[in-house]
């Protein structure tokens, strides 16, 4: 099966000609979203909090802001780009109370829709376009001239032209340069929950620090148990994304080539499969999501302590001090939370 993928002449950029966007949020997607509408020609007004910090960045970069309440009131396209732990709160209180029919309301993760968390009116239309990727990136590539691939779903189009908004709000973004692919709100969503629980954060997090505590635990020297299983995966996963396991495989020693499917399988067994298997369930059946909903409305211990557990790992200390002298690496130091670096915020979601 091949997927159906959009680019740029497959879009209609007039569907959103002489239209207003609100941009809701100023964060990772938020300040991408906005710059790269408003140089893509589209009208963009940026809605914040009365008190929010971001508003002086925004009116430096050049754009309008509002108050969420009058930029929903003053747009025909609406993007939610605060956090989704946030987002419910905000849709309630300024952003249904000024909705009219005939807007769009969109979404650049299908977390709240999908598990019903907001319920948009059904005289407005509801769309998504998810970039896959950070919000940094979905600036920077754009401004080079490309873009990040994304998907787009349409959960409701009451006046049949949703869909048609919301591929030219991914064409203005830059994504569409890229290539877009059609999902659901459903899918998105499950998938790109498992996607970080199973690969990207915790798959990855999980067999980084058991196989740097295997090496310590046996007597190897830290700094080179990190160099191995942390600093090394860059340099693999560059091969992976321009090339696949067969570049991987065609770049690395026939010694490690053997040692991968040998060992690989071994490491991550059937036993995995079952337990992969487990967390999607968790994923589809929304348990996963009333769970972390829980923690949020009570006050977030048990995420802040798990946060506290790993913090000071071994390998982040270690780590911290190689990184320290590569500044070529551009190496970014967080504490408490908060990450600096010239780079700016490397991006929360994955
Ligand atoms: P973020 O954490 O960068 O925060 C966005 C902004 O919301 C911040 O400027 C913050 O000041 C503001 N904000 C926080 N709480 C608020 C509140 N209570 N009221 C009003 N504003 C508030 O968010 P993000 O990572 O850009 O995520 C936005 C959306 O994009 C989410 O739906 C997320 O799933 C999705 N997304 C994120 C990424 C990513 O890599 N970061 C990738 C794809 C999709
Ligand atoms: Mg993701």
């Amino acid at each position: 099966m091949t997927a159906r993928m959009y680019y740029d002449a497959d879009v209609d950029a007039g569907a959103l000609a002489g239209r207003t966007v609100a941009i809701i949020g100023y964060g990772s997607q938020g300040h991408a979203h906005a710059l790269n509408l408003h140089e893509s020609g589209v009208r963009v007004i940026v809605g914040l909090a009365a008190g929010s910090k971001s508003r002086a960045l925004a009116e430096e970069a050049g754009l309008e802001v509002r108050t969420v309440a009058e930029a929903v009131k003053a747009a025909d396209v609406i993007m939610i780009l605060v956090p989704d732990t946030a987002q419910k709160a905000v849709y309630d209180a300024e952003i249904e109370p000024n909705l009219r029919p005939g807007q769009l309301l969109m979404f650049a993760h299908g977390f709240n829709i999908h598990f019903k968390r907001i319920v948009p009116p059904a005289s407005v239309d509801v769309g998504m376009v998810a970039p896959k990727g950070p919000g940094h990136l979905v600036r920077s590539v754009y401004q080079a001239g490309g873009g990040v691939p994304a998907l787009f779903a349409v959960h409701q189009d009451p006046s049949g032209t949703g869909r048609a908004r919301t591929l030219a709000y991914a064409r203005a973004l830059g994504n569409t340069r890229a290539g877009v692919l059609e999902t659901t709100f459903a899918e998105e969503t499950e998938t790109d929950l498992f996607g970080e629980q199973s690969v990207l954060c915790g798959g990855t997090a999980s067999l980084v620090k058991m196989a740097f505590e295997t090496l310590v635990e046996a007597g190897y020297q830290p700094e080179l148990a990190y160099f191995e299983t942390m600093h090394e995966l860059k340099l693999i996963v560059d091969l992976l994304y321009r090339g696949g396991l067969n570049f991987m495989r065609f770049s690395v020693s026939d010694t490690a080539e053997y040692g991968d499917y040998v060992s690989g399988p071994r490491i991550i067994d059937e036993s995995v499969r079952a337990r992969m298997r487990e967390v999607l369930a968790e994923i589809q059946d929304g348990s996963f999501a009333a769970r972390w909903i829980e923690e949020n409305d009570t006050g977030r211990a048990e995420f802040e302590r798990l946060r506290a557990q790993d913090r000071d790992h071994q390998i982040e200390q270690v780590g911290a001090e190689l990184r320290a002298q590569m500044p070529f690496l551009n190496p970014v130091v967080v504490s408490a939370g908060a990450a600096q670096a010239s780079a700016g915020r490397p991006g929360g979601g994955s």
